[in-house]
């Protein structure tokens, strides 16, 4: 039971950690690297249905080297730096992780428009994130979205009104 508790908790401050580097990735600054980084995730078009999976995914290879980092710097580097503190807990989601991000992030799930009402209050999929893509300035969250909700950066709205290039500011 106590593992469990561990767990949600490593869970909660890996995306609270999340939510406030992608803040940080908004900030335009030609010193800020997560901002140049983050850049190249805005400039994909996730709403004719976003990149293809290919096989360099297994290797955690996104198709670009900016879009990698920012995986990397954003999401990954957090959860080494906790799993340091909480290896099984870390681990286990470390394996969440990869799976998320090489088979379910890009078409299935994050940037799925056919993903929305009242799941979406909860889950970063879909049209909530989507919306991110229209405006930067809301729908930080990965994965749940609970820390939009806790600092007032959510909103929901509809996805068709997306811009598909967005920059992160
Ligand atoms: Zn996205
Ligand atoms: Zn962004």
């Amino acid at each position: 039971m106590i593992w469990f508790i561990k767990l949600l908790i490593v869970f909660l401050v890996w995306t609270f950690i999340t939510y406030w580097l992608y803040r940080l990735a908004h900030v335009k600054n030609k010193f800020n690297i997560l901002y140049r980084f983050h850049a190249a995730h805005h400039e994909v078009n996730y709403f004719k249905g976003g990149e293809k999976f290919g096989i360099a995914y297994l290797l955690f290879y996104f198709g670009d080297i900016r879009v990698t980092a920012d995986v990397l710097l954003t999401i990954t580097l957090p959860l080494i730096v906790l799993t340091i503190f909480y290896p099984s807990q870390g681990l286990v989601l470390l394996a969440f992780h990869y799976l998320h991000e090489v088979f379910l992030s890009e078409r299935l799930l994050d940037h799925n428009p056919k993903i929305n009402g009242r799941i979406t209050n909860y889950f970063a999929w879909g049209r909530y994130h989507l919306e991110h893509h229209r405006n930067p300035k809301n729908n930080y969250s990965a994965f749940i979205t609970v820390w939009d909700k806790v600092f007032k950066t959510q909103k929901l709205t509809k996805p068709d009104r997306c811009s598909p290039n967005a920059k992160p500011v």
